[in-house]
């Protein structure tokens, strides 16, 4: 833990859940027994926000998953930042790999709509993260760099800025990165912050891991210097284990 805020840990729970399953799952993160110390985001799919949000406690906040560029209006299918706001989000996700590989959105359409979210008062959880041939390739930095390039072009300042680091080869597959994996990674981010934006920056951005963190992983990944908090998809689906992965902040 590097970053001066709280630890920060997102459940990411992408295209899941039903009605009823979220409410089971809520229920058991209202009686989880949470560090305090921690700042915890879950975020569910568009059409369970009101649901999650009205039912929610625990001092667990709410974050969309994504947001439109600009104002809202003639966009099908598109939600805004103003609506997320309106209905009572704190956060939206930007630059997931998911959306940057199945839906293509590219770099500066990425910088773009967090630039707005942050504008309308929304905090941005802002996805980075190389492919495995990539890495394999050597690439892993220069990936990382152009993708946080692109969010500072964009962006007045890093301040409500979250950094997840996602490999994508990890998320999904069950193939976590190694302790020092991260570490390296996320270290670099920082100096990135430092060179590029400023030391107070640097110290301040929360840069949390991503990609297949379980219960049995995260105690590893948390004492890890640069790692700062995890945002964390499948294992969040799942009360307890989630609450495992929330109280192994060190
Ligand atoms: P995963 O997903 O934990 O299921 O690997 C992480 C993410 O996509 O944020």
């Amino acid at each position: 833990m590097a970053g001066s805020g709280k630890f920060f840990v997102g459940g990411n729970w992408k295209c899941n859940g039903t009605k009823e399953s979220i409410a089971k799952l809520v229920s058991e993160l209202n009686s989880a027994k949470l560090e305090s110390d921690v700042d915890v985001v879950v975020s569910p799919p568009f059409v369970y926000l009101d649901q999650v949000i009205g039912s929610i406690s625990n001092g667990i906040e709410v974050s969309g998953q994504n947001s439109w560029i600009g104002k809202g209006g003639a966009f099908t299918g598109e939600i805004s930042a103003e609506q997320l706001s309106d209905i009572g989000c704190k956060w939206v996700i930007h630059g997931h790999s998911e959306r940057r590989h199945i839906l293509g959105e590219a770099n500066d359409f990425i910088g773009k709509k967090s630039a707005y979210a942050l504008e309308k008062g929304l905090g941005v959880i802002a996805c980075v993260g190389e492919k495995l041939e990539e890495r394999e390739a050597g690439k892993t930095f220069d990936v990382v760099f152009e993708q946080l390039k692109a969010f500072a072009e964009a962006i007045s300042g890093w301040d409500n800025v979250v950094i997840a680091y996602e490999p994508v080869w990890a998320i999904g597959t069950g193939k976590v990165a190694t302790p020092q994996q991260a570490q390296e990674v996320h270290a670099a981010i920082r100096k990135w912050l430092t060179d590029n934006a400023s030391t107070e920056v640097a110290s301040k951005t929360r840069i949390i891991y991503g990609g297949s963190v379980n219960g049995a992983n995260s105690s590893e990944l948390a004492k890890q210097a640069d790692i700062d908090g995890f945002l964390v998809g499948g294992a969040s689906l799942k009360g307890a284990e989630f609450a495992t992965i929330i109280n192994s902040v060190t």
